[in-house]
């Protein structure tokens, strides 16, 4: 009998990509995979075979909180998800599948919003498009071609670095 999640598998997986798919019940845990840099799509359908199907069209390891779902054996990868809060369940996916974070290129390098990969952009570029107190005190920004929004690595960012450092303590 198989266990109630089919991690050995999904390590095997690692030399490619890492790639996720969430259910509807994982908005907040979405958003920080993104910020790590993790593809991460996040359908607005939440039909059990719509998942599993799409999961597996795009080799995707689906991520779900629903009991029901993972009791249909070998139908994708997938990762049940325990626990209430996206930081308990953003470790246990760390941990589980021993993800390395990568500070220096990894992260912010996807938007939050969309999954897209931003672009760096030259300071010279955003004078136009960021309030002037930013364009004055920030350097480095990217830029989300789909959503078309400026990020920068202002308070918010170092506030969100913070939390992924303390994030990584603890799942050393
Ligand atoms: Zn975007």
């Amino acid at each position: 009998m198989k266990e109630s999640n089919n991690i050995e598998e999904i390590k095997d997986k690692k030399k490619e990509e890492i790639k996720f798919l969430a259910d509807i019940m994982l908005g907040k845990l979405v958003k920080w995979l993104r910020i790590l840099g993790f593809n991460t799509t996040y359908p607005s359908f939440d039909d059990d075979l719509s998942l599993i199907l799409t999961a597996r069209q795009e080799g995707r390891i689906l991520l779900t909180r629903d009991t029901n779902l993972i009791k249909r054996r070998n139908v994708c990868d997938f990762l049940f998800i325990k626990g209430d809060h996206w930081e308990e369940q953003l470790l246990g996916i760390i941990k589980g599948l021993k993800l390395k974070i990568n500070f220096d290129s990894k992260i912010f390098s996807r938007c939050s919003l969309c999954n897209t990969l931003t672009k760096n952009v030259a300071k010279k570029e955003v004078k136009n498009y960021v309030p002037p107190y930013v364009f004055l005190t920030q350097n480095k920004f990217v830029y989300c071609p789909s959503c078309k929004k400026y990020y920068w690595r202002g308070t918010h960012w170092q506030r969100m670095t913070q939390i992924i450092q303390n994030l990584k303590l603890f799942s050393a």
